[in-house]
């Protein structure tokens, strides 16, 4: 901010209003736009700083509201500002490079700054839970000369003699052997004095050294290390893509290029995704640190504020968690680590809807630092970045650490299955043969059922093809509401026809719905005497209902494991040897753009599960049959050969001639409304707006709908949505910020989310 030197043109100085004094510039913590200025009152100055909540008159009738105070300074004003009224926090909630960090989110996310700033000090940080407030006692000064106090007076005034620091009232209780109403009468009549202050108690402890494994770091990851280790002693900003199969070792590689850095004397955020399991792993982890704090949504609220208390003072060094760790408050940060950085959850999916791995690559560019990237299936956009920008670098590690086998991975064409055999049924003959031999062996296995696997397709009864887009080509969605088919890509619809599209078919069409349900119906009747247990959002309520269900599972006390694929991600049991994907049609099943890299995902990670037991399996190695009710599509056969790059080389040709990102950026834009016309009658006209402002301006972007959103109805609210597309973040940007200024667009208002870099499009 200005400062009063520079406190410019001669003219200001005759008007007489014309003050320059201390003003502090604040964000409302309700969902407003933009930066407001207060002057701050004398009375205030001193506790007026960044990073706390203020106090001040807004709106049309001055009540004071909160707001985050983001710079202070001292500026030339007028009569015409109001004072702040009030400062709500002791101690600072953000450093200066949080609220920076804040600000840009709510840039480039489109969200009001007051919300982006409290999403990133949750409530129980704001309230200090877990906090005690400590009260320390003085001796006023000029009373203690007086000698005619009784004897238990006198024994109080005589301790504090001795403690001229003050002492704190229970101490003072216990020395003078003291009554609490002695001492309160004490400072009642101005003997005594008492200043206030609030101490956090100690933060959970997950210090539980674990066994140090007794191996060598092979030859690519001792140099991988290195290579992190160059980019910290750097000092610049770097993204170190860190690429890898399952079992490849990258673990392993996070874990000592962070004591690296603690080493150094610095500290380092772990980023995992948010899955049923966050608890093991992140315990399993934290076990191989000291001074270690972890964060996931498991915390009580008390936890969370201790912990960022005790990261902030530097008594914790390493931070391991979910989404919200990236906005741990590490003074002395040095490293950020993002592991299965493509994973979709860690997209937040309520305002500010920021995308970890996003923040945490700009939070690293603000602080100079390296991030690590880990993956074995990485975002295309990471992919593509490390070809583009010279401070994105690919670290290979090319091979399994020795000792553990790639499963082989068969491929089962539901499509060419189901022609040949009478009945619709979930488990090809491949996958029952191969579940039979895995039980009679004694070992276990995990069945698959995509997450989203619930949605109703319509396909033809005899030929069994799919009801597609003609646009896109990807399967059509039934939507109940409407009786309609609808692209969830392009958001065309059409009228549900009777019959097969194939004329030389002509088969009636029928509807035909995935759950775990109708699995566990199937298995039960065809492998009867298998121990079977479900791990889905219906049967599984609680992560302890996970945990106990994993457990047993461990103990061998069920042989079939059915989940979806929120079990597949840190799962390691020495006796799976076979696991099975009922459906990996991600293009059926999230019908969107990224549906190959989805698939693609899905199977490399589900197979990788299989992969690390060290068990034989039935014949030579670990076995996954992958089913596909879409026939055989390329991400499917690259996955089954574990081969990456092969197939982000197909897929990026597609997603650049589509004009899909990485070669464009979206912003999606959704719309809702308790009446369905009000709903569309929205998004047409914002539509329409956008679409002015992009014919009068030298943009390369576009508008694409708006449509009823495929999930057209969701809490009585009747949702419509279209898509923003622009060439780079940049214009993406601009564009946003032109509707925001000038056109008094509220983003995430009552009716109206925006969704910049959206990971699905639902
Ligand atoms: P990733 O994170 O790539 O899946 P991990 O780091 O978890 O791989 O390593 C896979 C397994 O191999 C783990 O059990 C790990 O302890 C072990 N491991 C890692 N590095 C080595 C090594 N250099 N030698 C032997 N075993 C290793
Ligand atoms: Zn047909």
């Amino acid at each position: 901010m200005m400062t009063a030197k520079d406190s410019g043109p001669l003219l200001w100085k005759d008007t007489p209003q014309l003050r320059i004094g201390p003003v502090a510039r604040v964000v409302m913590a309700a969902v407003v736009e933009g930066q407001y200025t207060f002057t701050v009152p004398d009375e205030l100055a001193a506790q007026v700083e960044p990073g706390k909540r203020l106090l001040v008159p807004f709106g049309r009738n001055r009540k004071p509201a909160p707001a985050f105070c983001v710079a202070v300074g001292r500026e030339p004003w007028t009569a015409t500002l109001k004072p702040v009224v009030g400062v709500l926090d002791d101690e600072r909630l953000l450093s200066d490079a949080l609220i920076e960090l804040g600000q840009w989110m709510a840039r480039y996310y489109c969200c009001p700054p007051g919300r982006t700033l409290a999403a990133m000090v949750p409530e129980p940080i704001r309230r200090q839970s877990g906090f005690r407030v400590v009260r320390t006692v003085h001796l006023a000064r000029g009373r203690s000369e007086q000698d005619s106090w009784s004897a238990k007076r006198a024994t109080v005034v005589e301790v504090m003699r001795m403690h001229p620091e003050g002492l704190d009232l229970e101490t003072l209780i216990e020395h003078a052997h003291a009554s609490k109403a002695i001492v309160s009468a004490m400072i009642k009549s101005g003997l005594l004095s008492v200043t206030t202050r609030r101490e956090p108690m100690p933060a959970p402890n997950f210090d539980s050294p674990g066994t140090e494994p007794v191996f060598e770091l092979n030859e690519e990851q001792r140099a991988a290390i290195t290579r992190i280790e160059q980019a910290t002693k750097d000092g610049v900003f770097k993204a170190l893509l860190l690429f890898g199969v399952s079992g490849s070792g990258k673990t392993e590689v996070y874990i000592r290029a962070i004591r690296s850095v603690l080493a150094a004397g610095k500290q380092a955020i772990l980023l995992v995704p948010e899955i049923a399991l966050t608890t093991q792993i992140v315990t399993r982890l934290a076990s191989r640190f000291r001074d270690v704090a972890v964060i996931h949504s498991g915390l009580t609220g008390v936890q969370r504020s201790l912990t960022f208390a005790a990261l902030a003072r530097g008594e914790k060094k390493v931070v391991i968690g979910t989404r919200s760790a990236v906005f741990a408050p590490c003074p002395n940060l040095g490293l950020i680590v993002v592991d299965e950085e493509q994973e979709a959850s860690y997209k937040n999916q309520q305002s500010p809807r920021f995308n970890t791995r996003d923040v945490a690559l700009k939070r690293a560019q603000m602080a100079h630092i390296p991030v690590v990237l880990g993956s074995a299936t990485p975002s295309l956009e990471t992919w593509c970045n490390c070809d583009r920008f010279s401070h994105f670098e690919r670290i290979i590690l090319p091979r399994r650490i020795a000792g553990l086998s790639m499963p082989r991975v068969s491929v089962v064409d539901m499509q060419f299955e189901q022609r040949q055999r009478k009945g619709v049924h979930l488990l090809s003959q491949e996958m029952e043969k191969q579940l039979g031999e895995t039980l009679a062996a004694g070992q276990q296995a995990v069945l698959f059922l995509n997450r989203r696997g619930y949605a109703t397709y319509l396909f033809c009864s005899q030929c069994k093809t799919p009801i597609v887009c003609l646009n896109c080509r990807v399967n059509m969605v039934f939507h109940q509401t409407t009786g309609k088919a609808i692209c969830h890509h392009c958001q065309a619809s059409m009228v549900v026809p009777k019959r097969c599209g194939d004329a030389t078919c002509g088969g009636t069409l029928v509807r035909f719905g995935m759950g775990t349900q109708r699995l566990e119906e199937e298995l039960r009747i065809k492998l009867p005497d298998a121990r079977l247990a479900r791990a889905d959002s219906d049967t599984m309520r609680h992560v302890r209902d996970y945990e106990q269900t994993i457990e047993r599972f461990t103990r061998r006390e069920i042989d079939i494991l059915i989940g979806t694929q929120m079990i597949a991600k840190g799962l390691d049991f020495p006796f799976v040897s076979f696991v099975g994907v009922i459906n990996a049609d991600t293009s059926l099943a999230v019908p969107d753009f990224r549906a190959a890299e989805r698939t693609f995902q899905l199977v490399t990670q589900v197979a990788g599960r299989a992969g690390r037991a060290e068990s034989s399996g039935t014949n030579g190695g670990p076995g996954v049959v992958v089913q596909s009710l879409s026939g055989l599509s390329p991400a499917l056969q690259f996955a089954a050969n574990h081969d990456f790059e092969s197939f982000a080389r197909h897929e990026l040709v597609i997603r650049q001639r589509l004009h899909w990102p990485p070669y464009c950026r979206l912003a999606r834009f959704l719309i809702n409304h308790k009446m369905q016309s009000q709903a569309s009658t929205m998004a047409d006209a914002l539509a329409e707006r956008i679409r002015e402002y992009l014919a009068t301006q030298a943009l390369s972007a576009e508008v694409l709908g708006p449509q009823p959103a495929p999930l057209s109805r969701l809490r009585n609210q009747y949702r419509f949505d279209f898509l923003l597309r622009a060439a780079d973040a940049g214009q993406l940007m601009k564009i946003l910020e032109q509707l925001r200024h000038a056109d008094g667009l509220i983003p995430h208002s009552k009716n109206i989310q925006i969704d910049v870099d959206p990971v699905s499009l639902l």
